[in-house]
């Protein structure tokens, strides 16, 4: 079986690599940002 979730990403905020599942962006709903900054653009 393959999936892939388990593929890493780069935050293009941050750039720092991640694997979870990441939420949109608040400011521009076309980035994925990892869920660290999802995280402080909520706040
Ligand atoms: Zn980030």
């Amino acid at each position: 079986m393959n999936t892939d979730k388990n593929e890493q990403k780069v935050c293009p905020i941050c750039g720092k690599t991640y694997t979870e599942v990441p939420p949109l962006s608040r400011k521009d709903n076309t980035i994925l940002i990892c869920p660290d900054c999802g995280t402080r653009e909520a706040l």
